[in-house]
């Protein structure tokens, strides 16, 4: 029963990692995900949460 209950708080915490990606720009930085907050490496535009971009 606990295991269960490890396994269910883990796929929470997964599902709602939050990916950044590059500010939607038109290189193709854009497609690259990147695990934290930051900077794009390629452009050196603010990276953003991904849920938080509305196309
Ligand atoms: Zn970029």
């Amino acid at each position: 029963m606990k295991i269960l209950m490890v396994v269910f708080l883990f796929a929470i915490s997964f599902q709602s990692k939050d990916e950044y990606v590059c500010t939607p720009c038109g290189y193709e930085c854009d497609k690259e995900v990147h695990s934290g907050s930051g900077k794009c490496s390629s452009c050196g535009m603010d990276l953003v949460k991904r849920s938080s971009i509305k196309i």
